[in-house]
C-alpha cells in the first residue's frame, strides 16, 4: 500500500473526533500507510477506550489547550470529524449544534494557524437540503437543518482560513470491517444513542422490537426518503487518498471540495426489504416496522454525483453495494450483542 502513497509514509496525522467511528477506522487506515496518527477526541459520545498512546482527551472548546497541543506538535496534516451528527438533535437543541461544530471547527483553524496548513474536512450532504436530482459540488446549498446549516459553516471558515484543504461532503456511511487486530471483533458504528438508520434497524430486530419508520408521504416511489449510502471503508481510503493529494501539493492555494459517496441511492423501505432478505438468510426471521411520524429536518432525497471525485483522486468506491454495508454492519451488531 506504502508505495500507492508515497506522500503518508512517515507523516504525523492529527485525527480530531478519532476515538468515533469513521475515525477508528480512518486511524487504522493510515496506520497501515504508514503514517504515526495522533487522536483527538473529548470521549463525549460514549466511546471504547483507544489502545493508541498518542491520544489527546480534549474538547474542540477549550481553545487554550488546544493552542497547546499545536505548539506542542508539528502535524503535517489534520483530519477534521469531530463534531456532532444527528439531525433531529440539531433541530431539538440549534445552539448546541452551533457551539460544538461551528465554534468548534473556528478554534481547531485558530490553533493550526502558523503550525500546521493542511486540512481534511467532513462536511456532510446534509448542505445541500432538499433536490429531487443527484447533487454536484456546484449545487446551490439550502440545508434543513441546524446541522446542515452548522456543516455549510464549517466549511466556509475553512474556505476563508485554511489555503490547503480537502472538503468532503460525506453521504451515508455505514457499514464495518474487522479489527485490525484481533479476528473475533469488528470496527462498525456504536453511536450513544444510535440515530443512525441501518445499525437501528439491526440493533432492534435483533432485540425482537419492530422499527419505526419516520414517514411514508415523501415524493419518492415508495414515499420514504431516499439516500446513498457508502461503506466507511471507502470514506476512511477517499481521506488516505486526500491526504495524499494534499500533501503532495505545494502552491500557496489549494482548496477543493468534493462529494464522498457511493453514487447508490436506495429508500428506507429498500434498505429494510433487504435487511429482512439478510436476516431470512441467517434465519432470524423478517423485520417488522411500523409508520412513524416524518423526522423534522430530513429531506425527501439526498443524491449525488461522483465523478468530479473519481476524477480527480483517481478514487473509487469499491466496498459500498449495499450487501456489503448490511453483511458487516450485521456481523458487528451481531459482535455485540454477543459482548452484552
Ligand atoms: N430513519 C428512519 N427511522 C429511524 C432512523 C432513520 O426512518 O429510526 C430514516 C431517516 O428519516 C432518513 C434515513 O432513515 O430518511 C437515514 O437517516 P439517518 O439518521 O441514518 O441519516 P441522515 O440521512 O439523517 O443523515
Amino acid at each position: 500500500m506504502q508505495h500507492l502513497f508515497s506522500q503518508i509514509q512517515g507523516r504525523s496525522v492529527l485525527i480530531t473526533g478519532g476515538a468515533g467511528y469513521i475515525g477508528r477506522i480512518t486511524h487504522a487506515l493510515f496506520e497501515q500507510a504508514g503514517a504515526t496518527v495522533w487522536v483527538l477526541d473529548n470521549f463525549s459520545g460514549g466511546q471504547h477506550p483507544l489502545r493508541t498512546k498518542r491520544f489527546l482527551q480534549l474538547d474542540l472548546l477549550d481553545s487554550s489547550s488546544l493552542q497547546q497541543v499545536f505548539t506542542e506538535h508539528a502535524f503535517d496534516i489534520v483530519i477534521h470529524l469531530a463534531g456532532k451528527i444527528d439531525v433531529g438533535e440539531s433541530v431539538r437543541r440549534p445552539d448546541f449544534y452551533w457551539e460544538q461544530n461551528v465554534l468548534g471547527t473556528q478554534n481547531l483553524l485558530n490553533a493550526m494557524h502558523g503550525y500546521s496548513k493542511n486540512i481534511i474536512f467532513a462536511s456532510s450532504a446534509a448542505v445541500y437540503g432538499e433536490h429531487a436530482y443527484p447533487v454536484t459540488e456546484r449545487t446551490s446549498c439550502h440545508p434543513t437543518s441546524p446541522y446542515g446549516q452548522g456543516k455549510l459553516e464549517g466549511e466556509h471558515l475553512i474556505a476563508k482560513h485554511s489555503p490547503s484543504s480537502i472538503i468532503f461532503r460525506l453521504f451515508n456511511v455505514a457499514g464495518a470491517i474487522p479489527h485490525p487486530e484481533s479476528v473475533k471483533q469488528t470496527l462498525g458504528e456504536d453511536h450513544q444513542p444510535e440515530t443512525h438508520l441501518i445499525p437501528r434497524i439491526i440493533q432492534q430486530h435483533l432485540q425482537g422490537q419492530s422499527f419505526s419508520i419516520y414517514g411514508n408521504q415523501y415524493p419518492t416511489p415508495d414515499g420514504t426518503c431516499i439516500r446513498e449510502y457508502i461503506h466507511v471503508y471507502d470514506v476512511a481510503r477517499a481521506f488516505l487518498y486526500g491526504a495524499n493529494q494534499l500533501l503532495s501539493k505545494h502552491p500557496s492555494q489549494y482548496q477543493r471540495t468534493y462529494n464522498l459517496s457511493s453514487g447508490i441511492a436506495h429508500s428506507v423501505l429498500e434498505v429494510i426489504q433487504q435487511l429482512s432478505n439478510l436476516s431470512l438468510q441467517y434465519s432470524y426471521g423478517p423485520i417488522h416496522y411500523t409508520i412513524d411520524n416524518a423526522r423534522h429536518g430530513d429531506p425527501s432525497h439526498i443524491t449525488s454525483s461522483i465523478s468530479p471525485i473519481e476524477q480527480a483522486l483517481n478514487w473509487t468506491p469499491v466496498h459500498s453495494s449495499l450487501q456489503n454495508i448490511l453483511k458487516t454492519a450485521w456481523q458487528h451488531q451481531l459482535n455485540h450483542l454477543d459482548k452484552a
